[in-house]
């Protein structure tokens, strides 16, 4: 079921929105080499409680930390741990927080000192992929159009997109429906209509599509080793078309409740 969002919802969720993209400002100063995950995890975990927020991942389903930390070839889901980052490295950094009972969820993938030239056309091309399938967030679209718009991009450049996981309805839940996939043809899914709010999530593989789990039942790999790198942010689907919950600009989008 489809949970369409009020516009006082939307409102509380955008709050929430500021704090991720505080958090995820903070972090894109932190990345660097030498620095740990769980440092890192500190830093958002004290980030986020100082605004009044909540780390929405920290406890869900038993996940230890504030964020999710995944260098390298890992895709999603890191706990951040002792893991030094070195120069070279890529670090998907992914954000929850919750506010006044609300959540807003985005992700970025951070070069740590200098990268290689594909892994720069790697992090490009994810995120400009996101950009695009928010792009397609106009009432009456329906989902298909921004899998389309994400697997069309990221197959043109070379990359492969992962399947097995999806982006998602957000709001009072972290994961609500509907799913939304990076994937697929553009007619399918669920129409969007005014109020829907919606995480959108590539996930990018320099190889092939194919993943697996780590041992710690968490982490998420690509199986052939390659790098994969993750871009998401929260949007809301208006009449006046996608507004980006978690944007650079997200501090000037909040309104006065009025
Ligand atoms: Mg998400």
């Amino acid at each position: 079921m489809i949970i369409r969002k009020s516009e006082a919802e939307i409102e509380k969720m955008a709050r929430a929105g500021v704090v991720v993209r505080g958090c995820l400002d903070l972090m894109a100063g932190e990345v660097r080499p030498g620095v740990t995950t769980k440092e890192l995890d500190g830093l958002a975990e004290r980030y986020i409680r100082s605004k009044g927020g909540v780390p929405t991942f920290k406890g869900y389903r038993g996940f230890p930390g504030s964020i999710c930390a995944s260098p390298n070839d890992m895709v999603v889901h890191g706990i951040p741990d002792k893991t030094r980052l070195k120069d070279g490295d890529i670090l998907g950094v992914d954000v929850g927080v919750t506010m006044d009972g609300y959540i807003a969820d985005a992700a970025m993938t951070f070069p740590v000192g200098e990268i290689s030239e594909v892994a720069e056309r790697l992090l490009r091309v994810t995120e400009e992929s996101l950009m695009r399938g928010i792009a397609q967030c106009r009432v009456g679209n329906r989902v298909g159009h921004i899998s389309h718009a994400v697997q069309n991009y990221v197959e043109g450049n070379g990359f492969s997109v992962v399947q097995s996981m999806v982006g998602h309805g957000v709001g009072r839940e972290m994961h609500e429906d509907p799913q939304v996939p990076n994937f697929g043809p553009p007619g399918q899914g669920p129409e969007l209509r005014e109020g829907m709010v919606i995480a959108i999530e590539p996930m990018v593989n320099e190889g092939g599509f194919e993943v697996e789990m780590g041992d710690d039942s968490w982490a998420i790999y690509t199986k052939d080793g390659s790098l994969s790198a993750h871009f998401e942010h929260t949007v809301a689907i208006t009449k006046k078309g996608p507004r980006i919950l978690t944007g650079s600009n997200s501090e000037k989008n909040v309104r006065e409740p009025n």
